[in-house]
């Protein structure tokens, strides 16, 4: 500690230097913004009040944003508030102001949402693939065509879209816009959102899917109201996107949460990454299947496909073969492991397991969930909550298309901001 400093030194400060208008401050404008489109319909007089700021600042802001477009008033129905006198007033977002697209790429199936600026679902579309990786032209070839449908179900042109958010697996740096490595694509290191904003002619943002996964459960789901959670995603790879203090947290990188790859074996099976001993090599589906074939007996030179060759072991397993059911709960004691590690590290309110695999009851069986407990440290506490969404390919597309939709809105307040400025 370096007491009162050298004479006639400026003297420092104290205290993290956090640059103006950050995530944690974020304008009034926004916050006005963001608490109206969580409220659905809110008086300006409530805005106010659960802001804690003046109904004079509310009003200024609130007109220069239904000036903009962005929000709109709507005739709220009468509550207790406003019994008597002229009728009540709300403010909404303006639904038809803008349109996105949001889309999953994943190794079994391509899905996309179209939503309005409210977040209302407008159309969906899923289109089955086969499973591989692809090269960057034929990625955007499968983004076209998928984007084309669902457009044409939404009766719009693509290029009437505001923004288009994509999800892809693997390691994937928002803020850039670059894919390092996904399982979906041959070469590293592609500037997928560049290369497919130059193709579609509209701005699209990519993000890692569990990421989106997890922004869907914040804008849509079980997380709308908790400002610390974890969604663990296990289908073809295992991914995790973290809530804090209700923002996604990416790490100082954007490569942050890559709970797949932490090591529950010190030289253990090789993982899809190149390194050895990962979780998601013991739990994901393509682990799962190369015990599977064994188990099954089946010949090496088996062409059942990997959806197909695990349906059969859950049958198996189901059906009581002790063999097929040691496969899942192998599986589900380094899930254990893994989740076991997230409590520790982050102490979250809820975890919450999707994908498709969560069908696979065996991975979150009482047995798993109690070897959770024995790995996690002993607080006396109840354990975080558990819940289990096996929600399809669609959920993830939602969380692309909220990617997209705040986008949108801190692109349109930046400007008016700029525009207030001048
Ligand atoms: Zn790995």
């Amino acid at each position: 500690m370096g007491g009162s400093g050298a004479g006639g030194d400026r003297p420092k400060g104290v205290g993290p230097l956090i640059p103006p208008l950050t995530e944690t401050q974020r304008p009034l404008r926004q916050q006005i913004f963001e608490r109206i489109r969580a409220a659905g319909l809110i008086p300006r007089v409530t805005l106010a009040r659960e802001l804690d700021v003046s109904p004079a600042s509310v009003t200024t802001i609130c007109a220069e944003l239904i000036e903009a477009g962005l929000i709109e008033e709507v005739a709220a129905p009468r509550d207790v508030e406003s019994a008597r006198g002229r009728p009540a007033v709300a403010l909404g977002v303006r639904a038809a102001s803008h349109l996105v697209a949001g889309m999953k790429l994943s190794d079994r199936e391509h899905t996309a949402v179209i939503v309005d600026f409210a977040g209302n679902l407008v159309a969906d579309e899923a289109v089955p693939r086969q499973p591989g990786p692809m090269t960057l032209d034929e990625l955007l070839t499968a983004v076209e065509t998928l984007l084309a449908r669902v457009c044409t179900k939404a009766g719009v042109a693509p290029q009437a879209l505001s923004a288009i958010g994509i999800g892809v697996p693997g390691f994937v740096d928002v803020a850039a816009g670059l894919v390092h490595w996904s399982s979906v694509l041959h070469e590293r290191n592609i500037p997928l959102a560049a290369a497919a904003t130059a193709r579609i002619g509209v701005p699209v943002t990519i993000d890692n899917d569990a990421n989106l996964v997890a922004l869907a459960e914040l804008w849509f789901g079980a997380g709308r109201g908790l400002s610390d959670f974890a969604v663990v995603t296990i289908e073809h790879g295992v991914g995790m996107g973290f809530v804090m203090n209700h923002r996604i947290f990416r790490g100082s990188g954007r490569l942050g949460m890559e709970l797949g790859h932490t090591k529950v074996e010190l030289d253990g099976a090789l993982c899809r990454c190149g390194q050895r001993g990962c979780l998601e090599a013991y739990v994901a589906d393509y682990a799962l299947a190369r015990e599977a074939t064994t188990a099954l007996n089946r010949p090496a030179t088996d062409t059942l496909s990997i959806n197909a060759l695990l349906e059969s072991l859950y049958d198996h397993a189901k059906a009581g073969n002790a063999t097929a059911r040691s496969i899942f709960r192998r599986a589900g004691r380094y899930l254990a492991v893994g989740l076991s590690n997230v409590v520790n590290l982050f102490d979250p309110e809820l975890i919450i397991l999707s994908g498709d695999r969560m069908r696979y009851d065996y991975l979150y069986a009482a047995e798993t969930l109690a070897e959770m407990d024995n790995l996690a440290i002993n607080s006396g506490r109840p354990r975080p909550k558990i819940e289990i969404h096996a929600w399809g390919d669609l959920l993830w597309a939602h969380g692309a298309a909220a990617l997209a939709l705040s986008v949108v809105s801190e692109h349109l307040l930046a400007t008016q901001r700029d525009l207030a400025a001048q």
